[in-house]
């Protein structure tokens, strides 16, 4: 069959509640559309029957692609498999399979590419369902990361759901590194982007995978993957306590000088030590959360590993 004009790539895992109204949904919009479709679907090692599910669409929809991995390699992956097995040739989209991403916005995403941009992104208007606590511990890494960042512009309130022109797939598919901060690979890339506003939807059904430790791993990755300025604050450190000691240092002499001696100072000494001991660890720590990358980029391994791929069309095709 000839590649479709448009794909759209939906990661799942453990989706099975809510698969099938997603693909209603889907289909209904993508058929409005008017150009040829296909969607491959990632199964990232899911252990509730979604991968059934699949193959059961898949069976009965010539627009259906599958691609299952040999087992869970995290979102970032299975969305990667998906841009790799994608077969559009004008514009490919990402949309999560939670629902959460409502399929309605993607002919808005389309009619900003037809006007010319390389990224349609689907930003949030509101952040419906989610605590306020998620809401500022998000906000706050948006603008550190935007402080940090310096010419790649992460926008805020934006998640993976987004139109993307076959260039920029192209380009974004060269950057094959293992820690993979989806977002900020995403506005590495460049090219003309513009904003879709949308309404984010509370999850169908189902749960959510990230918790605040995932959370935490994820912001520690965007940080680490595009800026060393945690390694200048190191220096940093260093400098400024090796110019206090040495005020602090010249005191301690001119006092023993003018007024002798006579063994005091423990707290001080212990002020000092365990200060210093302190930025030492931290410091040692941010370095080995880079060196801990260098190590993992070195050992060259695929991102991920496919266990079967159904590709999408008719068998007789
Ligand atoms: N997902 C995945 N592998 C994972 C975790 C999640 O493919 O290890 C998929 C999941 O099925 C969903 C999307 O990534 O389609 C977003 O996941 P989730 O809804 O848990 O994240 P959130 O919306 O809370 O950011
Ligand atoms: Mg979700």
């Amino acid at each position: 069959m000839a590649p479709p004009a448009l794909s759209v790539v939906v990661p799942a895992y453990n989706e099975a509640p809510v698969l099938q109204a997603f693909h209603r949904r889907l289909e209904a919009v993508m058929q409005r559309l008017g150009m040829s479709w296909e969607v491959v679907y990632v199964d990232d090692g899911s252990s509730d029957g979604t991968l059934d599910l699949l193959l059961a669409l898949k069976a009965a929809r010539p627009e259906v692609a599958v691609v299952a991995l040999s087992r869970n390699f995290g979102k970032e992956a299975a969305l990667t498999a998906g841009l790799d097995h994608a077969r559009a040739t004008d514009a490919i989209i990402v949309i999560d399979a939670d629902l959460q991403d409502p399929p309605e916005v993607i002919p808005d995403l389309v009619a900003a590419w037809r006007e010319g941009v390389d990224v349609a992104y689907a930003q949030r208007r509101s952040r419906a369902g989610e605590t306020w606590l998620k809401r500022t511990t998000a906000s706050a890494f948006y603008r550190v990361m935007q402080r940090l960042g310096g010419p790649v512009r992460m926008p805020a309130d934006t998640g993976d759901f987004r139109l993307m022109s076959r260039r920029a797939v192209d380009a974004l598919l060269q950057l094959r590194e293992r820690h993979r901060f989806m977002k900020g690979l995403f506005a590495w890339v460049g090219f003309p982007s513009r904003a879709v506003l949308y309404d984010r939807d509370p999850r169908a059904a189902g749960s959510t995978k990230w918790n605040y430790r995932r959370l935490w791993t994820l912001s520690l990755e965007g940080i680490t993957s595009f800026t060393t300025f945690p390694l200048r604050v190191a220096t940093w450190l260093g400098l400024a306590t090796a110019a206090f000691a040495l005020v602090f240092g010249g005191w301690v002499v001119l006092k023993a000088l003018l007024y002798g001696n006579p063994v005091p100072g423990y707290p001080s000494l212990m002020t000092v030590v365990l200060l210093l001991g302190g930025v030492q660890l931290v410091t040692l720590g941010v370095i080995g959360e880079y060196l801990g990358r260098v190590f993992n980029e070195t050992k060259g391994r695929p991102l991920y590993v496919v266990g079967r791929h159904l590709p999408s069309g008719r068998p007789e095709d």
